[in-house]
């Protein structure tokens, strides 16, 4: 089996970079599901919905910890930018609102998470690094979801500390990242020392994952095993991210 990849599919998939330096490329609304049916109007992909249930069902959570912020379209990323420099003036907003076409909420992969004591903020919620709110960070990998923006990383990913923003970026992506204390800028770097003849194993729950990349040239095809599963992602900058299992 032999897949081909298209330049296009660079800004497609669970591993994009999207930040101050690499916007989205094009506004992919497809699969965005409500979270549950209390919170309608809060949307994430499909597979980031499932995750996000499983693990708020794991700690038993789905009472203490809320929904607050999912997928953004352009506009309502536009919004939350203007009225927060308006609000909040440029250096808050700089720390904390991306700017629009820059926000990880516009892949409908983040979402924005608080503790259930009311009143939420809407821009920073609470979400402590002890109780349930943590049962949540330090389970989360386990189910594809990081928290993205860590403290000590804020050189790095241009954002300031955020403990209630996590993103999906699927299994076992999420474990890698979180057991080396990597950002997705850092992840995703990292990436790019290894190569079809030179890939990352991981091995978790007795699964050996491989994963590597691949720039984006303009015939690229992908040589499949038909005995493994592939999954690939583009990284929104210049090639792919192929993660193989059996
Ligand atoms: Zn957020």
């Amino acid at each position: 089996m032999n897949i081909k990849l298209q330049e296009q599919d660079i800004y497609y998939g669970n591993l994009i970079l999207v930040n101050q330096e690499n916007p989205l490329h094009f506004n992919n609304i497809a699969d965005l599901t409500p979270v549950s049916l209390l919170q309608s109007n809060i949307l994430l992909k499909q597979s980031a919905v499932n995750a996000l249930n499983s693990v708020l069902q794991e700690i038993n959570a789905q009472n203490d910890i809320v929904p607050v912020s999912g997928y953004r379209s352009m506009a309502e990323q536009t919004q939350i930018f203007e009225d927060s420099l308006k609000e909040n003036g440029a250096e808050f907003t700089q720390k904390f609102v991306a700017k629009p076409g820059c926000s990880e909420h516009q892949t409908g992969l983040a979402i924005d998470l608080g503790q259930n004591i009311p009143p939420i903020d809407f821009i920073r919620p609470d979400f402590p690094y002890y109780g349930i709110c943590n049962k949540f960070r330090t389970t989360a990998p386990n189910y594809g979801f990081v928290e993205r923006y860590g403290t000590g990383k804020e050189n790095i990913t241009k954002i300031a500390h955020e403990p209630w923003h996590f993103r999906y970026v699927g299994t076992p992506h999420s474990q890698i990242m979180h057991s080396k204390n990597l950002s997705l800028e850092e992840y995703i770097l990292f990436l790019k020392d290894f190569n079809n003849n030179n890939k990352l194993v991981y091995i978790t729950n007795r699964i050996k994952f491989e994963i590597y990349y691949v720039p984006y040239c303009e015939q690229i095809n992908i040589d499949c095993n038909e005995d493994l599963i592939y999954q690939i992602s583009g990284n929104n900058i210049d090639g792919f991210i192929i993660t193989n299992w059996k």
